[in-house]
């Protein structure tokens, strides 16, 4: 039903060669750019914006200025130093400035002859002798020339390998034309009621501002994207993304999936041989889980916790509860120290009732893998543990009905998507639970996740230790050294990790094994033990059970052991140029300790002079023990795209709005997202495709 006579769902297209000045080639370079029609150029947003709308004296710059600047040249030469390179220097009357070109045919230098006047744009440098401009752009004014300035302030646009801003500007300015006069079919999906109640600028108006904002339009609000028109736009933007992922939700209600009645005398009974109780927060979490089990479509839930809040015996009786009702249920682990850590757990904590848990790594021998692969396709095996393995390789489940996936954080929006397809089973889909430690800001739960629901774990186990914390140069690592022995003789057991910016497993765990042999020098007595992703998974098993088994007083470590490992006993960490690390990392890694009833201690021991922002990070990590509260400096500090760790699956990669900065538009989103849904479905399909077409696959736009 067409509810608003002005809303043509049918989507108009204009072809790009509508354009003047379109060739093929150009048309390619376009499309890199997502650009395919003349609309799509109107989406393409400026970055930001120059302000070439005004002259400036030569003898007033300062450096740092983006300028327009016009004068005579005075002085024109080549200068061979270790680049050849083309000096001139420019004079209006009020003083003079160096250009300088290192790249330059004969044809510009004879164009930029004494003489000639030209006039410039670009940004104004402190030179060694004076002020200068690094290959400004520039154009030369015949006598009696008078050049106007710009109207408008001049955007600045995303570009691609080949196409030049200039080029991309006057397309943009083409498109901007025809939309002036009427001569594109643009439909703005927000309802007028919205647009008039959040007094709103139509889309149009909208458009026609970003793209070409005014002489007195204030530059810094611009630049903060706090303009009117640059918020209609980013709440458009978000709405497609909030909108693409409800629409996930809503086809994922319509899958099938097994109901999961039976089990509680299984649940009773894991839970009277565990040696504590469940915190009120977990009891919430699992009738939550519970409820979810006992739908005929799939469980989509997420589950949020602070590192130690007990989130693996939530995600057991998840588990436990698929098995119950007779059928499999698989958890995978980012991490093989992590999954080798669950399915001793599990294994452990399921022996008793009578559940076979099998285990399957990419690093198992592929006889192994096949033997593997057997019981979980017989059904002998009722709980499947491993990495991501588990998906990756040929296995079939006899019948799959619960899936977890622990610390998604690890993984992102992508594999989370490629999981849920790899484990439909038929008609059916299995119930996901996404377990993560990385705590996740409403606002942005709503937009990020608005596929899923979500559990908060907001409580920790009784007799849980605040860690303190203390900020150290590596000047002191003696002391620090001193420090670990001390604790190692008082029956404590301690962590040392070593941290590199690099990624490369060899140089991190070679950083690893020279720390190892320095504190066995310094520390003789004590036992030591090393581990690091270059080990073999038995061999690090093995110094992982060593260390659990209180037969090693010191494990130095790369940060494989980041998440999930639990040694209750050890109760001090030094974490090695922790300057290197984020925050979330670091918090991850210190929640290796205060898990038993001791008084913990973390050492954050930092090399050289320390930047503003790791300054910021080490002291944050000093006051507060808190995961929400980290996360929320984190945000603040890094930006969401990087705290979720999905920077390049395109989720966030917003072209106006920011998760972040725009905030508090989420609830107003929220509101007109359900708005369209209930009362303007036809428009949600054509609004998700405007600024989601050709990304990622939220939804197969
Ligand atoms: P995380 O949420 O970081 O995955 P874990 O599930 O590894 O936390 O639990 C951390 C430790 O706390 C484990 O040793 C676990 O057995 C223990 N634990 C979990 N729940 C409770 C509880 N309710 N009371 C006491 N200890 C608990
Ligand atoms: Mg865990």
């Amino acid at each position: 039903m067409m509810t608003n006579a002005t809303v043509n769902v049918v989507k108009a297209i204009t072809p790009v060669t509508r354009l003047s000045g379109i060739g093929p080639k150009l048309q390619e370079r376009l499309e890199h750019l997502g650009i395919t029609c003349v609309e799509d150029l109107l989406f393409h947003l400026p970055l930001r914006y120059e302000d070439r709308t005004r002259l400036a004296a030569i003898g007033g710059l300062r450096a740092g200025e983006q300028v327009v600047i016009e004068g005579e040249i005075q002085l024109s030469e080549i200068k061979f130093g270790k680049r050849r390179m083309l000096l001139c220097r420019l004079s209006d009357g009020t003083g003079s400035i160096q250009l300088r070109f290192f790249h330059f045919s004969k044809a510009q230098q004879e164009g930029l002859a004494r003489g000639t006047r030209i006039r410039c744009y670009g940004e104004v440098r402190r030179g060694p002798s004076m002020l200068e401009m690094v290959h400004p752009e520039y154009q030369q004014i015949t006598a009696g020339q008078v050049l106007a300035t710009e109207a408008n302030l001049t955007p600045v646009y995303p570009t691609a390998e080949g196409l030049h801003q200039i080029r991309l500007r006057k397309l943009a300015a083409q498109a901007i034309q025809l939309l002036q006069n009427n001569q594109l079919a643009l439909d703005d999906y927000l309802p007028d009621s919205v647009i008039a109640e959040l007094n709103l600028p139509t889309l149009k108006a909208a458009l026609l501002y970003v793209h070409q904002p005014p002489t007195d339009a204030a530059l810094q609000q611009l630049a903060d994207k706090e303009h009117p028109s640059q918020q209609r736009l980013a709440i458009d933007e978000l709405l497609a993304h909030t909108l693409s992922l409800r629409r996930l939700r809503q086809l994922s209600r319509l899958q099938q999936a097994i109901v999961l009645n039976d089990g509680e005398a299984l649940a009773n009974q894991f839970l009277r041989q565990l040696p504590f109780d469940l915190t009120k927060a977990q009891q919430r979490v699992v009738k939550e889980i519970e409820h979810d089990l006992q739908q005929s479509y799939p469980m989509q839930r997420l589950v949020q916790g602070d590192v130690g809040s007990g989130k693996t015996v939530v995600a057991a009786l998840a588990l436990l509860k698929a098995v119950a009702n007779g059928r499999q249920a698989a958890m995978m682990a980012p991490t093989e120290i992590l999954a080798e850590q669950h399915r001793d757990n599990l294994q452990n904590w399921f022996e008793a009732l009578g559940v076979n848990v099998v285990w399957l790594s990419g690093k198992q021998t592929a006889k192994q893998k096949r033997e593997a692969a057997e019981k979980i396709f017989s059904g002998e095996a009722d709980v499947v543990i491993g990495t991501h393995a588990l998906f990756q390789e040929a296995v079939n489940f006899k019948n799959l009905a619960v899936v977890v996936i622990d610390e998604q954080h690890r993984f992102g929006v992508h594999q989370r998507f490629a999981l849920r397809d790899k484990g439909v089973v038929g008609e059916q889909a299995p119930h996901q639970l996404i377990m993560t430690a990385t705590p996740i800001p409403r606002t942005l739960t709503m937009t990020a996740y608005a596929d899923l629901d979500c559990s908060v774990i907001d409580e920790l186990p009784p007799g849980r230790q605040a860690i303190d914390t203390v900020v150290v140069p590596d000047a002191r690592r003696d002391d620090i050294v001193l420090r670990v022995h001390k604790a190692c003789q008082d029956g404590r057991q301690v962590y040392w990790v070593c941290t590199l910016i690099e990624e490369s497993d060899l140089l991190q765990a070679q950083a690893a094994e020279d720390t190892a042999t320095q504190l066995a020098t310094a520390l003789p007595d004590v036992r030591i033990g090393l581990v690091h992703g270059r080990l073999k998974p038995e061999q690090k098993a093995k110094v992982m059970q060593a260390f659990k088994e209180a037969k090693l007083d010191l494990l130095v470590a790369t940060t494989v052991i980041e998440v999930g490992v639990d040694v209750p006993n050890a109760s001090l960490m030094i974490i090695d140029n922790a300057e290197r690390l984020g925050l979330s990392q670091l918090h991850q890694l210190r929640g290796r300790v205060g898990r038993g009833s001791q008084a913990s201690a973390c050492v954050l021991m930092y090399h050289g002079s320390l930047s503003e922002n790791a300054r910021e990070r080490l002291a944050v990590m000093r006051e507060s023990n808190d995961g929400f509260v980290i996360a929320r400096k984190d945000l603040e500090i890094r930006g969401p795209g990087e705290v979720l760790g999905t920077r390049q699956t395109g989720m966030l990669q917003m072209r106006i709005a920011d998760l972040q900065r725009d905030q508090e538009l989420m609830p107003q989103v929220q509101e007109v997202a359900d708005l369209l849904l209930e009362e303007y479905p036809e428009r949600v399909e054509p609004l998700i495709h405007r600024w989601l077409a050709g990304k990622v696959k939220y939804g197969d736009v």
